[in-house]
């Protein structure tokens, strides 16, 4: 193959430009797919979109152990915190929720959980 160094390195960096390009939309397909994912309330029986929810994210107290040790708050994982019916307000704890593997699915890999959620509450828990 008699091709440049120059020219090589220019058709590899349009192709990575190309798939960066096509990896920004699948991700916002996926997204919005996850926005618009259909929870059912454990209380009113009413089905609603992620982008309905309110998210509580929980945070557990360590407390103080020793030198130097504990005295901070570890954030909860997503089955142990809570989300919020916007139609009747009421809490659905997401352990015990008949939708919890989709909605782990749903919240896995985004970080920031506003970018799924109507809003996104803390609460700090001390035991
Ligand atoms: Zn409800």
């Amino acid at each position: 193959m008699n091709i440049s160094i120059a020219r090589l390195q220019k058709k590899i960096d349009a192709l990575k430009e190309g798939a960066q390009k096509e990896l920004q939309v699948l991700e916002a397909q996926l997204l919005d797919k996850k926005r618009k994912s259909l929870i059912v309330c454990q209380r009113c029986r009413k089905r609603s979109p992620v982008y309905s929810w309110i998210f509580i994210q929980g945070f557990r107290h360590a407390p103080p152990t020793g030198y130097r040790g504990g005295d901070y708050w570890n954030r909860s994982k997503v089955e142990d915190c809570h989300i919020v019916c916007h139609k009747c307000g009421n809490e659905n704890r997401i352990f015990t929720h008949p939708q919890k593997d989709k909605i782990l699915t749903i919240t896995g890999g985004v970080h920031d959980k506003l970018e799924l959620f109507a809003e996104v509450e803390e609460r700090y828990e001390d035991n």
